[in-house]
């Protein structure tokens, strides 16, 4: 069984929170696109994790990892979060965890490239981690980047870092920025790139076995739908393609067709970062809410904009990312209200719709809100049979509303706090 969990909205739905849960009947687990820009909570009985470039399933034992030639690896970054984990008595080791020889290395520059644009700007802005995301995949498609099976040739290294140094210092200078040295990413590539090179290998013909073997394989994805590249909310995307999709492509099996895609949607919008976000709340009411969800970037600790259940955008969700079913999460978070707003339409220029729109039309659609009943405290139910009357309800509108069936209900953080729909 090949499975994508991915996130219908804006990010940041609980995509770690179900991996950590369904991975429990999954062989491997493998991140595919995407690098520490990421931010996936998980709570169970090891304690508290947030995990940027590590998938979820590190925290299974006999689960193996996989970080796909999709992703962009900080690889500080990595040996960091390897070490706050390994604190915490989890075990990590070539066998657990398989880093493809073919995914790009972020490097320094591409972190530097990033706050100046940012910075640059100013009000403009479009809202980025400032970890070099953007930068390092645009060098990918300029064919300008690095890959791990490069630490493996010193000499070959020396040549294409001083190459691109030269390149790049084209840009770092115009911004006003001393050049970068090539020896000082040379020094920063040995320093990390040993620690990680026993963990790099052809993970292509590794997952390529574990399908000749029938073995069960998830592809956990970073951020959500309306953030992917091309069908997302451009240019407020990330760089990199968050759709099903592109999970065997990201993960190192491009022959390969996934069986099912899980979506992960929230009960409620977030959204972090710039961009058209038409179903947001402000003042009193979005306070209570981020208050409510806690909702706080796990990669950034940016306070997150929050609005009501947005149809358009999630049956626009749902469809790009092919969802077979959908986890509702954070229920239990809008227990507090009397009654739960629900953004059901847009208004695009006076005419009322529930297609999702792009470019010009998006920046100037307005919601449609509507109200349902509350429902009151859900944290305790563990079956459907157990939840009220009103929530049924709530959840039954949203299934109708995105066309897509809900097969799991999270109604809190921890790993057995969730309803699964017979
Ligand atoms: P991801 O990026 O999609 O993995 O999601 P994040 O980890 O960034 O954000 C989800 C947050 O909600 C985390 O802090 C989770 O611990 C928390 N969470 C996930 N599911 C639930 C839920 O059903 N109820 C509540 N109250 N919190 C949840
Ligand atoms: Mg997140």
């Amino acid at each position: 069984m090949l499975t994508a969990i991915v996130g219908i909205n804006w990010g940041d739905e609980g995509k770690g929170r179900m991996v950590d849960l369904l991975s429990e009947s999954y062989d491997i687990i493998c991140r595919y696109q995407g690098g520490n820009n990421a931010g996936h909570t998980v709570i169970n009985d090891k304690g508290k994790f947030i995990l940027n470039l590590l998938p979820s399933g590190i925290l299974r034992d006999n689960t193996v990892n996989i970080m796909g030639n999709g992703m962009v690896i900080d690889l500080e970054h990595l040996v960091g979060e390897m070490g706050r984990i390994t604190e915490k008595g989890i075990r990590i080791t070539p066998d657990n965890l398989k880093i493809s020889n073919k995914a790009i290395i972020c490097l320094p520059y591409h972190k530097l490239m990033d706050e100046m644009e940012e910075d640059r700007l100013a009000d403009k802005k479009y809202g980025s981690t400032r970890r070099g995301i953007g930068p390092v995949y645009a060098d990918k498609y300029m064919k300008k980047d690095i890959r791990m099976e490069d630490l493996f040739d010193e000499a070959r290294l020396k040549e294409r870092i001083t190459d691109l140094v030269e390149w790049k210092n084209i840009t770092v200078t115009g911004y006003g920025h001393e050049p970068v040295k090539a020896e000082d990413i040379l020094a920063w590539l040995k320093q990390y790139g040993d620690v990680l090179k026993p963990y790099v290998t052809d993970v292509s013909a590794y997952l390529e076995a574990a399908c000749e073997q029938g073995k069960n394989i998830m592809f956990e994805a970073q951020l959500g739908a309306l953030r992917d590249i091309e069908f997302g909310i451009y240019p407020y995307t990330s760089s990199s393609t968050t759709l099903a999709s592109y999970a065997p492509i990201g993960a190192g099996i491009p022959g390969k067709k996934i069986d099912q895609s899980i979506g992960i949607m929230k009960a409620y919008s977030t959204c972090v970062g710039e961009g058209p976000f038409t179903c947001e709340m402000f003042g009193d009411e979005a306070e209570a809410l981020r208050a409510a969800g806690g909702e706080y970037g796990a990669a950034t600790g940016r306070p997150r904009r929050v609005g009501p259940f947005d149809v358009p955008a999630s049956k626009y969700g749902c469809k790009v990312q092919g969802a077979n079913c959908i986890a509702l999460t954070k229920l239990d978070v809008l227990s507090y209200l009397d009654k739960i707003p629900v953004c059901v339409a847009y208004d695009v220029d006076g005419v009322k719709t529930t297609e999702f729109p792009s470019g010009g039309a998006l920046d100037r659609a307005k919601p449609v809100v509507e109200y349902v009943d509350g429902f009151g405290d859900v944290s305790k139910c563990r079956t459907w049979e157990e939840l009220p009357e009103n929530a049924k309800k709530y959840i039954q509108y949203i299934e109708n509303a995105t066309n897509c069936k809900i097969k799991y209900i999270s109604v809190g953080a921890g790993r057995e706090e969730y309803i699964e729909v017979k």
